[in-house]
């Protein structure tokens, strides 16, 4: 979140603004809408956008109400997201309600650190138990100690470069009442909003990780970069077009890497998209495959070769159970 601020100087988004004119698939106009008869049928976004499954059996398991198992990487991502939110509401806290002249995020977020890493751990208490039972407590207690460890590094890293921004913007500022102005506009940031597009087939509600200036829409990845990633972010700036009647045209993929080398994340993968009429046709089409899907409740089978199925939460269920 802390870089998105710059972003506003980037020729990227100079451009993207210039080209906007030209998207024709909006969320708010109805060529974007299912074929007919996929009207009424739902998904979430996020099985919509997540293309891993080369047959698809990932949406035919979901029709027919079968669960992905717990895992420690399911656990993982979802740890990961849950700090970075907390880090942020945190962060947007502490600049509404604390005066310019008194603020000092740095040490304020320091302060913090133990308070938002044990709401985190508390969120997803149940889920770790699950796993407990699975992997055992010796195994399970080995992956937390390091995934602690990753947590720590995002914590450090994601408050040294907020404080420093916003150290930046108060050393912009001439008086109280100009400096108050400057927060408004370089943090004019949502965590998890709700949207609903229910004529677009997406369950509700949708929550995207977060929303700038309510025109550029973010999305948190953890793992290997995969180029359907940008599916998500249309998927969302779609949604937030059906939802709120206006233009969406860019995005971020926020791809959070970690690697035991660096002291910090790598956001390697980073870039400022602009969500252009072939992404949105692009993920439309998905769309309408999956909700077929849905709707038939056909099985499409398994892939003749399981490499491709080993990474995947359901590779139990497809491997093991159908054998
Ligand atoms: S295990 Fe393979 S076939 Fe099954 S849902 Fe995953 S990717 Fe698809």
């Amino acid at each position: 979140m802390i870089f998105i601020p710059f972003l506003d100087q980037t020729t990227n988004q100079l451009e993207a603004i210039r080209e906007c004119a030209t998207i024709q698939y909006r969320g708010y106009q109805s060529l974007t809408y299912p074929q007919p008869e996929l009207i009424g049928i739902k998904l979430p976004v996020n099985l919509i956008a997540y293309n891993f499954c080369s047959n698809q059996r990932d949406v035919y398991l979901y029709a027919i109400g079968k669960k992905m198992p717990e895992s420690f990487d399911r656990y993982r991502g979802r740890m990961i997201h849950s700090l970075y939110q907390e880090i942020w509401n945190s962060i947007l806290k502490k600049i509404a309600s604390t005066s310019i002249s008194d603020l000092n995020l740095d040490k304020a977020l320091r302060k913090n650190r133990t308070n938002i890493l044990k709401k985190v751990r508390s969120k997803h208490k149940s889920i770790y138990r699950i796993l407990e039972e699975g992997l055992g407590e010796e195994n399970l207690s080995s992956l937390q100690s390091s995934l602690e460890k990753e947590m720590e590094k995002i914590y450090s890293y994601e408050i040294r470069l907020a404080a420093a921004l916003v150290d930046f913007e108060l050393s912009r500022a001439l008086n109280q009442s100009v400096g108050e102005a400057f927060f408004q506009r370089i943090f004019a940031l949502s965590i998890n909003p709700n949207f609903h597009a229910p004529k677009l087939g997406f369950s509700s509600p949708i929550t995207p990780d977060f929303v700038y200036k309510n025109n550029v829409v973010g999305d948190i990845k953890i793992g290997p970069w995969q180029d359907y990633y940008y599916h998500t972010i249309t998927a969302y700036a779609l949604a937030i077009e059906y939802h709120t009647r206006m233009p969406v045209n860019c995005g971020i993929v926020l791809h959070v890497n970690l690697d035991d080398s660096r002291h910090v994340p790598i956001h390697e993968n980073v870039t400022f998209e602009r969500i252009d009429d072939s992404m949105r046709k692009k993920f439309l089409m998905i769309r309408d495959q999956k909700l077929l899907i849905m709707l038939s409740k056909k099985d499409p089978g398994i892939p003749k070769d399981p490499d491709n199925c080993e990474e995947c939460g359901y590779y139990k269920i497809c491997w093991e159970q159908t054998q």
